[in-house]
């Protein structure tokens, strides 16, 4: 319950208690008081959902995720709580008889948390469901076969087979998952609600205003350290930037540092820095 259902309830549970008081005697607004209290802690302890604590084999997975392993101890206690909040939180489904396990569930929340571990928990809340294809799946709507794709009616679809390859391979700058979320953080930013507009406004202006000559760069068919997909769209540019910026950064910072910095400062995390820190 929220304050203010508190604070009604306080409101007109006291004047009934008065009311009693005076036409029926102490005794009875005592009974009554107290089972207004019952239904307060009862109503309070049923709106509370289970603490967002990773199991054992759920930590065991997470162990494998090259992010978590550059992560300090205090960080580590914050991005479990955020994994184990988005898998109990998030529906996750299967398609093509796919069956959802934890593993599934574990790796993809890491993912979702790592993107936005520079920001106070975004939960990405307007993305409830996670819909996982075994491998890829046709689109009736493209006409092509796809790795996965987000979305804003509220939903994130992934192959698994292609997340799981973009996640084993961890520094060729390809990662499904990374580029999907990557979207969906777009998205979360531009959607209204409690999570809208964390990217900060003089941030994103930097970071266009850096993005634009290598985005024109790649569209022009020139050389780039950033993989020619990017010249797709703006949208597609920042997701191929935000796969390369976590699996190549330092290759990324060495050919595009104005760049790199600039994503740095978006995003509110520097991969470089964690590793040296790290290792
Ligand atoms: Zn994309």
């Amino acid at each position: 319950m929220s304050t203010n259902q508190y604070a009604v309830i306080g409101f007109f549970g006291g004047l009934i208690i008065l009311f009693t008081i005076v036409f029926f005697g102490a005794n009875l607004a005592i009974v009554i008081g107290l089972m207004l209290l019952a239904a307060i802690l009862y109503f309070s302890f049923r709106g509370l959902k289970k603490p967002p604590v990773l199991t054992i084999q759920q930590k065991a997975i997470l162990v494998d995720f090259d992010f978590y392993k550059t992560l300090t101890l205090t960080e580590r206690k914050e991005f479990e709580y955020r994994v184990s909040y988005l898998t109990q939180n998030k529906e996750f489904m299967g398609r093509k008889d796919l069956v959802v396990t934890d593993r599934m569930k574990v790796l993809i929340a890491a993912t979702i948390a790592q993107i936005g571990f520079g920001f106070e928990f975004i939960t990405f809340e307007d993305f409830d469901k996670i819909i996982i294809f075994p491998k890829a799946y046709y689109s009736k709507d493209t006409g092509h076969y796809h790795k996965g794709e987000v979305n804003a009616a509220g939903v994130i679809v992934l192959s698994w087979a292609d997340f799981l390859e973009g996640f084993q391979i961890s520094d060729d700058g390809y990662n499904v998952g990374l580029h999907e979320i990557a979207h969906a953080l777009r998205l979360e930013d531009a959607i209204p609600g409690d999570e809208y507009h964390f990217l900060k406004e003089t941030d994103l202006a930097i970071w266009n205003h850096v993005a634009e000559t290598e985005y024109d760069n790649i569209r022009a068919g020139k050389p780039s350290f950033i993989r020619s997909y990017a010249g797709t769209n703006r949208q597609e540019f920042f997701a191929v930037c935000i796969e390369q910026f976590f699996e190549q950064s330092q290759g990324f910072y060495n050919a595009l540092p104005e760049l790199y910095k600039a994503m740095a400062l978006l995003i509110k995390q520097d991969p470089l820095k964690r590793k040296r820190n790290y290792f």
